[in-house]
Formats: C-alpha cells, structure tokens, sequence
C-alpha cells in the first residue's frame, strides 16, 4: 500500500511515527491520544486497517470487536479507577478524522469532566 494511502494509525503501529504507545498485542495496539480531552484518554486500535469504523469491524470480525472492548477495560483499571467512555466516531458527520477504526477510552478518576453534558466536548 502506497505511504499516502495507510492511515496515520498504520504508521504509528509501523513504528514510523512516534506515539506514547501504552499495550501492544498481536491484534491490537493503545496510545494516548495526541490532543487528550480527559485526563485519561487512549486510542485502542486494531493492527489491521481493514475495518474503517466500528460497524464494519463489528460485521467483519465481532472477536476482534469483543478483544478491543476488554482491553479497553482493563487499560481503564490500569490506568485510572476502572470507569470509562467508550467512543466510536462512526462517519465524517459524527467527528471521524481517522478512517481506521478505533475506540477512544476516557477516564478521569472520578473526577466530573466526564459526567452529563461533557459528551460535545469530544
Ligand atoms: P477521530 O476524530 O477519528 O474519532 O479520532 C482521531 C483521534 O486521533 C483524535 O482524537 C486525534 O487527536 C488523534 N490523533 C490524530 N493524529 C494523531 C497522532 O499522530 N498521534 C496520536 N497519538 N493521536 C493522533
């Protein structure tokens, strides 16, 4: 595939583009997002860029969805208090910019940045 044809997420796991990388397994990798809207906020993305959103991914490959939900949660209890937003941007409409899918986890301790009403911020 053609460099201006890969995803920037691509690059990341490529070792290509330097990222706060935090797991990295066969499947997946998670790193902090670069503009963090939360005092915890990771990316968990699957390696393959196959799948451009969530919807795609969950009718493509529903185990790759359910590994991606778990490591969600357990980064969430290594990292903060276990609490977390789980975000898809699913389409240019609803805030996509990274057309390979990817999970945002937000988490913020218990703290209220999270609770009602925080959800336009994202
Ligand atoms: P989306 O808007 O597609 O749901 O989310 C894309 C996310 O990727 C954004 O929150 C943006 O800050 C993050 N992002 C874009 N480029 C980079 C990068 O080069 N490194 C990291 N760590 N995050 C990035």
């Amino acid at each position: 595939m053609a460099d201006t044809e890969r995803s920037i997420f691509s690059r990341i796991i490529a070792g290509e583009i330097p990222a706060d990388v935090v797991f990295d397994s066969d499947r997946l990798i998670a790193f902090r997002d670069i503009a963090p809207k939360a005092r915890l906020h990771l990316l968990v993305v699957p390696k393959t860029e196959e799948y451009r959103d969530v919807a795609e991914l969950a009718a493509g490959d529903p185990g790759l969805l359910a590994e991606l939900v778990a490591t969600a949660k357990h980064l969430a209890e290594e990292h903060s208090d276990g609490d977390f937003r789980l975000i898809f941007n699913t389409g240019a409409g609803a805030g996509q910019t990274v057309f390979h899918v990817h999970a945002h986890v937000l988490s913020d301790n218990g703290g209220e940045s999270l609770r009602e009403g925080s959800l336009a911020e994202l």
